[in-house]
């Protein structure tokens, strides 16, 4: 398993490790937002009373535009003018990470 988010190429299929996003499952890479948005209405109880309970879901969204979109984003632009090393095409997918698969070296059709 590589330490870093993944990249395919659109026109031959060859997969990259690039950049610096780990490539942690996405249950793992929500946790700090599902954490955050559970304990924020806690700790703002005493301020907001019963308004508290409206923050968990724009938290949560926020938080993981924060820690897992702009991030994979910027990594998605800084890779965007490199060449495949295969095909020399600049057509790539936007960062993926392999899950609990094991990674196949092999490059998939299509
Ligand atoms: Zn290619």
């Amino acid at each position: 398993m590589t330490p870093m988010a993944l990249v395919r190429c659109k026109s031959c299929g060859t997969t990259l490790a690039t950049g610096c996003m780990p490539t942690a499952t996405c249950g793992l890479l929500l946790l700090p937002a599902l954490l955050l948005a559970a304990i924020l209405p806690l700790l703002l109880w005493s301020r907001l009373r019963w308004y508290a309970l409206l923050l968990p879901v724009p938290v949560f969204f926020a938080t993981v535009l924060a820690i897992h979109v702009i991030p994979y984003t910027i990594e998605y632009l800084c890779v965007l003018p490199r060449p495949c090393p295969t095909c020399r095409a600049r057509r790539w997918s936007f960062p993926f990470h392999p899950g609990l698969r094991p990674l196949t070296s092999t490059p998939s059709p299509g």
